[in-house]
């Protein structure tokens, strides 16, 4: 069966493949259409696009944003971005420059309780895309501080770690609100991976629905059969439209496969035409 993948990384963010290399693998996976959907960045989507020309695939201009709800990070993918999304493009700098900030800071913790890092080292080990935690974690374990990534989290990364700092980002409400404005799709993405209870889970979905959310990643690599069903379920009984993607990054998720996730999942060609058909009852473009 011909299929989609709408949630993936490049290089842009913390992926390992350029997004030109991304739509290649799409088209060497066979998928019909791919949205390109790096971690607070729309960087790699004209490039993408470029790429879908030439390899004759439908590629879906997008992003993931981070947000914060009750401490917890949640992500919002957006699908179907303008050209030029330039309010959206300012407050994801914003974005980039608080992240940029807030690793210096645990850098500085670091070095203050005797881990020998610095942070050039680990903008390298970052190789030129988006720095975070997980980079900074190996730079600890290089160090000889930690004996592996999850100890170098356990030890000084997690909240209430030793060199723990916040990261700061979008409430829901601008999130939602920033792409709403830019005519984009907004879908929660990963909603299995929310630490509710499914009574919590609902209200919260209704509630982010009355803040402009369109939808739910239905599908996605970590979700069982069982968790997809149930998704597909409530979607329906709240209307919201449904989506779908594998969060590929390339080689530093080797588990996780573009279009197939763990290896069985199948996102059908219909999600998109689904969401294609319900921005154009709305009014919104449709390419
Ligand atoms: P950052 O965006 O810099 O806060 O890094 C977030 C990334 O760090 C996540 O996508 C995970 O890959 C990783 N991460 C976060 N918390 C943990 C944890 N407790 N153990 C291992 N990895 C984690
Ligand atoms: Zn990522
Ligand atoms: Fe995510
Ligand atoms: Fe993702």
């Amino acid at each position: 069966m011909a299929a989609i993948d709408l949630h993936t990384h490049s290089s842009v963010s913390d992926g390992t493949l350029s997004p030109a290399e991304l739509i290649l693998e799409a088209k060497k996976a066979d998928l019909k259409a791919i949205a390109i959907t790096d971690h607070d960045h729309t960087g790699g989507v004209a490039e993408a696009m470029q790429a879908g020309i030439i390899y004759n695939i439908e590629v879906v201009a997008g992003c993931e944003i981070s947000a914060t709800w009750n401490e917890d990070e949640i992500h919002i993918v957006g699908l179907f971005l303008p050209e030029n999304p330039e309010a959206l493009n300012k407050h994801l700098e914003w974005l980039r420059e608080m992240r940029a900030k807030r690793n210096l800071h645990i850098v500085e913790k670091l070095q203050a309780i005797g881990v020998h890092i610095n942070y050039e080292r680990v903008v390298n080990i970052a190789g030129g895309g988006t720095v975070g935690r997980p980079h900074i974690a190996r730079a600890i374990v290089q160090a000889g501080s930690a004996i592996n990534i999850q100890s170098a989290f356990d030890m000084y990364l997690a909240p209430k770690a030793r060199a723990y700092v916040p990261k700061k980002s979008f409430s829901m409400e601008k999130a939602l609100a920033l792409l709403q404005a830019e005519g984009a799709t907004s879908i929660l993405a990963h909603p299995g991976l929310m630490r509710m209870d499914r009574t919590q889970e609902k209200s919260f979905l209704k509630e982010l629905k009355d803040m402009g959310l369109w939808g739910i990643e239905a599908y996605y690599s970590k979700h069982s059969k069982e968790q997809t069903a149930y998704y597909l379920a409530l979607a329906k009984e709240l209307d919201l439209v449904v989506s779908g993607g594998s969060d590929f990054h390339g080689s530093i998720k080797p588990d996780i496969f573009l279009g197939r996730g763990h290896g069985r999942m199948c996102i059908p060609c219909e999600v998109l035409e689904s969401i294609k058909n319900t921005r154009q009852k709305k009014g919104f473009y449709v390419p």
